[in-house]
């Protein structure tokens, strides 16, 4: 209302804009030109890249040089509810226990819609919510609420946070609860990975590989030219194994190996096979995992490359309380796998199971059928 009034060209309404009375805690005209600078500031920066997404791979930015007048508006709203959000976050880091989302790397951000939030149960909706901020009520901060001794009940660490429950008890781990986890949201991935395959022999997808990248009058070659991994699947002829119900085995004509990754996925005709390692970690230890998983398959991938095959690594990281990590972007990227879909799905798996978990963590047996 005030960006109307302020920038208005007719003369007589400029001269209606008077300084609104908003309180003393917040004034529109200072925000409005604070967030300007900040916009004019950003053309100078230029694009900034978050995560490990790569070199171009980061959100396309209107510059505030070329902007139209409407676009300008759109843009200082938009600056306005970022510096809001920056706030926040800036409150939070100062809160030890509460904030310690601020230091998840290579999340990606969960948008939860009013939809989602109507569909969602009552009780999930309050565990995610509770488990973001670090607030339920497991035997840490029992004991830091009641002071008295808790401990976790399975396997009688005193003072068990919940990311021992989550994602590092020794008794869980044997019991087998987060392999269950674990095969639940492989089971996600891998369902979303045969529907590609499948679609990758199909005539429209062999059709669409005969497109010529004409290049338009006054454009440069190279701004046609796709990332070489882009529209991998293209060509048809892909086979698949996942380690689930029944042991993986590596394809023996591409490299004797006693390492079992999740999901292989090969081609004879390209010659290329994609290694895909799927794990649930600590939302805070997500790049951990990803480097940790990276270095194991390393020397796997070294060995296929020498048998002349060309191998892909995609290591992905889904945190136990469902917030996918920035690697699914890649390996959605170059199989031409609609990202958004899988990442919700992904995400509501992960956290579906690890409320299970949460519930039965006083519960010693654990059966479950897959
Ligand atoms: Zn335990």
């Amino acid at each position: 209302m005030t960006l109307e009034l302020m920038w208005s060209k007719d003369n007589a309404v400029k001269a209606a804009y008077r300084r609104q009375k908003t309180g003393r805690k917040w004034n529109p005209e200072e925000v409005i030109n604070q967030a300007i600078s900040r916009l004019k500031h950003r053309d100078i920066v230029g694009a900034v890249q978050r995560g490990r997404t790569g070199l171009g791979w980061g959100e396309r930015t209107q510059r505030w040089e070329r902007a139209t007048q409407t676009e300008r508006k759109q843009l200082v709203v938009e600056e306005v509810k970022r510096m809001e959000e920056e706030g926040r976050k800036v409150c939070a880091v100062s809160q030890k226990q509460q904030g310690a989302w601020v230091n998840w790397e290579d999340c990606l951000d969960r948008k939860l819609t009013w939809n989602d939030v109507w569909k969602i149960p009552d009780c999930r909706l309050s565990f995610l919510i509770r488990a973001v901020y670090d607030v339920l009520p497991c035997p840490r901060n029992l004991s830091r609420w009641y002071s008295r001794e808790e401990a976790c009940q399975l396997c009688g660490t005193p003072k068990a946070n919940l990311k021992h429950t989550l994602s590092a008890c020794t008794t869980s781990l044997q019991q087998g609860r987060f392999t269950w986890r674990h095969n639940k949201a492989l089971r996600v991935l891998a369902a979303a990975l045969e529907v590609r395959r499948r679609k990758a022999g199909s005539r429209e997808e062999t059709q669409k590989q005969t497109f010529i990248p004409f290049v338009k009058e006054g454009q440069s070659a190279t701004q046609g030219v796709r990332r070489s991994c882009e529209g991998l699947m293209r060509k048809g002829e892909w086979e698949m194994a996942v380690d689930l119900d029944k042991r993986l085995v590596f394809p023996r004509n591409i490299c004797e190996t006693t390492l079992r990754p999740d999901i292989v996925l090969w081609s004879s005709v390209q010659k290329t096979v994609l290694v895909i390692e799927l794990t649930i970690p600590w939302e805070e230890n997500i790049q951990a995992a990803y480097e940790r998983k990276k270095l194991k398959y390393q020397e796997l991938v070294q060995q296929c490359a020498e048998n002349g095959w060309r191998s892909l690594l995609y290591p992905v990281e889904v945190g136990c309380r469902g917030f996918v990590g920035t690697s699914l972007t890649r390996l959605c990227r170059d199989l031409s796998i609609g990202q958004k879909q899988l990442v919700k799905q992904m995400a509501e798996e992960v956290e579906r199971c690890s409320f299970w978990l949460w519930l039965r963590r006083k519960d010693c047996h654990w059966k479950t059928k897959e």
